[in-house]
């Protein structure tokens, strides 16, 4: 009897082996991979953000806390930004949704990823790369930036930093800063500036060595901090300017008619 408990345990126990021996390393290369394509610097998805060699559609995840939905003009704005520059010619959908509010109000990049792992649904499948955009009712925890692109394909808006900068100055509304804050950022999972998306030509912002040199460009260092840039403070909304699109488009983004003068083809 005892020595059938044994053979019977120690049967048991081979089996499992060999059913884990069999399926363990193909979920284990697939938690890898997974973990590992998510889970890269800010800029690393840059390429396959812009161009349609490996990914063809674009899930964009949005997620918000209660009160900081963002505006419909800022999603339209956003759609329009990635058809703009993006080559996804299965589609780009944009799917909003609330999670909870968060008890923390000054969030630091380990704060934010936390709450990405907890509620982000989306990521790649197939031909299908997703990007997570969290829109929080809280601050950096240095207080001073509004936003950040805090991973290759996850970047966060502070949205209670947004609602106090935003009242500045009389012209500047809360939809055009979380609209440039949103795309700033978004401007950095895409490479800029020169952190994935090589240079095609010299506007790196020596202070600020992600960030463009030009004043009046999007990805000016500006736009995502305290000290708002003065274009935001007259209440515009700043734009790429041709040097960094023509870097997006040679790295791959689509190239707009308005631009085919100045580059080159590739
Ligand atoms: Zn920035
Ligand atoms: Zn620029």
């Amino acid at each position: 009897m005892h020595t059938n408990r044994i053979s019977f345990s120690t049967a048991l126990f081979v089996s499992m082996l060999i059913s884990c021996s069999k399926i363990l390393p193909v979920n284990e290369k697939a938690a890898i991979d997974f973990h590992t394509f998510h889970n890269r610097k800010m800029g690393a998805s840059a390429s396959e953000f812009l161009n349609d060699g490996v990914y063809k559609s674009l899930v964009v995840e949005i997620q918000y806390v209660a009160g900081f939905k963002p505006q419909q003009g800022t999603v339209d704005y956003l759609k329009n930004f990635l058809e703009t520059y993006l080559r996804k010619p299965r589609g780009i959908n944009i799917l909003l949704k609330e999670i909870p509010s968060i008890e923390q109000n000054a969030l630091n990049k380990d704060h934010v990823l936390t709450i990405e792992n907890v509620y982000r649904t989306r990521y790649i499948q197939h031909d299908q790369i997703s990007m997570y955009i969290l829109f929080t009712d809280g601050v950096h925890s240095g207080n001073k930036i509004l936003g950040m692109a805090y991973g290759n394909t996850s970047a966060v808006v502070y949205g209670e930093a947004i609602r106090k900068y935003s009242n500045k100055g009389g012209r500047l509304t809360h939809q055009v800063l979380e609209t440039a804050v949103l795309l700033h950022e978004i401007g950095h999972l895409l490479g800029l500036v020169n952190k994935g998306t090589p240079l095609r030509s010299e506007h790196v912002d020596f202070a600020s060595n992600d960030h463009c040199s030009n004043k009046s460009c999007l990805m000016y260092r500006s736009v995502e901090v305290k000290k708002l840039s003065s274009i935001l403070r007259q209440g515009n909304m700043p734009v790429l300017d041709s040097l960094c699109i023509e870097d997006l488009i040679a790295n791959g983004g689509k190239n707009t008619p308005d631009y085919e003068l100045y580059v080159k083809p590739f």
